[in-house]
Formats: structure tokens, C-alpha cells, sequence
């Protein structure tokens, strides 16, 4: 779909293993004070002195977690950074570190690993984060990426899912439901491409939900700002698998109930559009898509004051005591209990 028409193809039995991992990282830079040694020794060095460290990894397989038809590599690289910083942020840490493992199939020429890479390094550099080591092995068929991220916090900045207090706001950053819309027009685009080729898709008018699944972004700027404002929620974590089963994680792990307001849920322009246009339901897609990368949170009734001007935060419910249970409620004022459906098993309903 997102072909290259002028390829020009290296095999990468030409550099060899380790000329493979010189030519990829050789732009990489070291800037972050804790990165004592990097790439090309044994193992790395860090030194983070007193600080807590968090560490998390993920595992990306290629048509498991990506399609490479309308995924392109750079963009690939990019987010396989991003969804690990993800995850650091949710712990209202700084991430510093990362490391990528690549298992890659002779499928692949040194070109496409460039793209990976150069995918890579934007987001290094965009975040600060120092690449400092991985492994490169290969596979007999598809691509396999594995990043693991470290940050660090101090201890009591670090914000767990556990807690949550009954009357704590129930709040969410940015937008949600555009990742899985854009997966919705890739995938019908894609099989569009499948029965005529010639056909280049126009994306234009879906480009912030494609862009939202292609290239998204982690909330950094919120861990910043959240600092800037004073406010240590009492419970965070990230929307990666939608904030219906998101939501029944908090309450789970704080032992409370909570209530979610349908008409509070933000949502893109752009999104119910779409919705429409596919006819599927918009709340269902807000709750139960993933892929968003956004932060969701508890805080304080105290500190409401605090993020209530700003426009990154929307308050979307508040919790309870847990044997109030966890209810979505909709525009109608009827309290529906919430599921965690996640996005997977949305995909299985079609
Ligand atoms: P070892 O044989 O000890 O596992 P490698 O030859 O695999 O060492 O790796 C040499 C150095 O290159 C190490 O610092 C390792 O962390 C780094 N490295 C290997 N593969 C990658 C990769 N895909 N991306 C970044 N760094 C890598
Ligand atoms: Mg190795």
C-alpha cells in the first residue's frame, strides 16, 4: 500500500551481525548523565544514585501487533519506542534508557532496518532517551521487536494503580477512540488496495485518526506538567487497552467502584465521523478501542483547582466505594455495568 517505488536493496548477509549493529546505531547518542556505557560492550552501564528505577518492556510481532502492508517502518520503530515510554510516564516517571531487540527474517534489506531505525532514533531524540543496548538475531519468517524502557522517579513521585480513594476525580488527558478508527480505515483501505493495486488510497480527510494509530505519541508533556501543577495523582495508568478495561484496573488494584459519565468522554470531531460513517456505536469504540497512549488518572477533589483551566485534563467520572460497584453512565442517566471488553475482543465481534 505505502510502497517504495524506487527500492534499492542491500542483503543484510552483506554486513554481517555485528557490521549490522555498527551501521544501525552508529548515530546514536548518548545524553543522559545516568548512561555510564552504552551500546558495544557486554552490557550496559547505569548509574541513576539514589533515584527508583522503573523498568518495562514490550513485545511486537509482526501481524500479531503490526502490518507492515500500511505500517511503514519508520513509523514502526517510532511507536514500538513510544508504547514502552508509555508505560513509563504511567508511573509518573522520566524515562531515560531504552534497549531494541530485533529478531528480522532475510525478507528484510538493510534498507528496511534503516527505516526501523531511523523510526527509532526520532523517538530518542524527541523524548531523550538514550538507546543503550539490544540484541539482533534472526527469524525464519516474520519481524519481532522488543523494547524495554527505564525511567526513573523518586520514590514518593511515583504514582501506582493502587491508589485510588473513594471521591478522587476520574480524569483522562487528550482524546480517545481515534487509534482504532484509523486501524478501521487502514484495514478497509487495505482490502480495497488488495482487489485493485492502482488504487492510492486518500487519507486526507481521516488524518488525525490514522495518524493517531501510525504515529502516537506518549504524555511526556503531562508528567511535566503534572509536576508544573503541583498534582501527584493517587492512581495512573496508560490507555493501551481502552479505559473501560483500564478503569476496572485501577478500581481493582485500589479496591474501590467508580462512576463513568458517557457525556464526559472527549472525543475528536473526527472520531464521530467516522463512527458514523462505519455505523458503530461511539461510546463502544471510546471505551473499548485501544492503542490511544493517553494517561488516565486519579486525583484529589483537592487539586481539582489545580488542571480545572487546563485543556489537556477532562474529568470524566469519580470514584466510589467499591461496594457501590463500577457503572458506565449513559446519556440517558441509566448506570450499566463496565466491562472489560478491550479492543481485541471488539476486533472479534465483526
Ligand atoms: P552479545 O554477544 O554479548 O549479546 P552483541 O554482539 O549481541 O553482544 O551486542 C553487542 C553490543 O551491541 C551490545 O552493546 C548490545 O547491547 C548492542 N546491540 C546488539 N543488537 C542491538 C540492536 N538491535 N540495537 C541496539 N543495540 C544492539
Ligand atoms: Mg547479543
Amino acid at each position: 500500500m505505502l510502497e517504495d517505488k524506487n527500492p534499492k536493496k542491500t542483503a543484510l548477509s552483506k554486513l554481517g551481525e555485528f557490521g549490522l549493529i555498527d551501521h544501525l546505531t552508529q548515530n546514536f547518542k548518548i545524553n543522559q548523565e545516568s548512561s555510564i556505557k552504552g551500546i558495544g560492550d557486554d552490557a550496559a552501564v547505569l548509574n541513576f544514585n539514589n533515584a527508583q528505577t522503573v523498568l518495562t518492556t514490550d513485545l511486537l510481532i509482526e501481524n500479531v501487533h503490526f502490518d507492515l502492508s500500511y505500517m511503514p517502518l519508520k513509523h514502526l520503530g517510532y511507536k514500538a519506542v513510544v508504547v514502552n515510554l508509555s508505560d513509563v510516564y504511567a508511573m509518573n516517571a522520566k524515562a531515560t534508557q531504552i534497549t531494541v531487540s530485533i529478531a528480522v527474517s532475510n525478507r528484510f534489506p538493510l534498507e528496511a532496518l534503516e527505516d526501523l531505525y531511523e523510526g527509532i532514533y526520532t523517538a530518542c531524540k524527541h523524548y531523550n532517551v538514550d538507546l543503550v543496548g539490544g540484541d539482533t538475531t534472526s527469524s525464519t519468517t516474520g519481524l519481532l521487536i522488543s523494547v524495554t524502557a527505564l525511567g526513573i522517579a523518586e520514590s514518593d513521585k511515583i504514582v501506582y494503580r493502587n491508589g485510588a480513594k473513594p471521591n478522587d476525580l476520574l480524569v483522562l488527558t487528550g482524546d480517545i477512540g481515534g487509534a482504532f478508527m484509523g486501524l478501521q480505515v487502514l484495514e478497509r483501505e487495505k482490502e480495497v488496495f488488495k482487489v485493485n493495486p492502482n488504487n492510492q488510497p486518500d487519507l486526507s480527510m481521516y488524518a488525525y485518526i490514522v495518524e493517531r494509530q501510525l504515529k502516537p505519541e506518549a504524555r511526556k508533556d503531562i508528567i511535566d506538567l503534572l509536576e508544573q501543577l503541583q498534582v501527584k495523582p493517587t492512581s495512573m495508568i496508560d490507555v493501551s487497552d481502552g479505559i473501560s478495561s483500564e478503569i476496572l484496573h485501577i478500581c481493582k488494584q485500589s479496591k474501590v467502584g467508580c462512576e463513568l459519565y458517557e457525556n464526559k468522554i472527549p472525543l475528536d470531531p473526527q472520531v464521530i465521523s467516522t463512527c458514523e460513517e462505519f455505523d458503530i456505536d461511539s461510546t463502544t469504540i471510546a471505551i473499548n478501542g485501544g492503542e490511544d497512549y493517553e494517561l488516565l488518572m486519579t486525583i484529589s477533589q483537592d487539586d481539582y483547582p489545580k488542571i480545572k483551566a487546563n485543556p489537556n485534563f477532562t474529568v470524566i467520572g469519580y470514584i466510589t466505594e467499591e461496594a457501590k460497584g463500577k457503572h458506565l453512565i449513559t446519556r440517558a442517566e441509566t448506570a450499566i455495568p463496565l466491562k472489560a471488553q478491550g479492543w481485541n475482543a471488539l476486533n472479534d465481534q465483526e
